[in-house]
């Protein structure tokens, strides 16, 4: 269970795709989870997935 858990906050280098069903995604509830993370016991659909890449890398300093 993610208690409170925000993009940006979890470390999207720690998930990888799956291919087996895991039902929803731990972040918005609605997308299919489609990437998990072990550390994070979490899992994401490929929308929360790029908006924790996208946040991730902002916060990075990433261009
Ligand atoms: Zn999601």
């Amino acid at each position: 269970m993610v208690q409170e858990s925000l993009p940006g906050v979890l470390d999207h280098r720690t998930f990888s795709r799956v291919r087996v069903d895991l039902g929803r995604c731990d972040i918005c509830g609605k997308g299919k989870t489609v990437y998990r993370s072990q550390e994070a016991q979490a899992g994401i659909c490929e929308g929360c997935y790029a908006r924790l890449v996208r946040e991730w890398n902002a916060k990075a300093g990433v261009r």
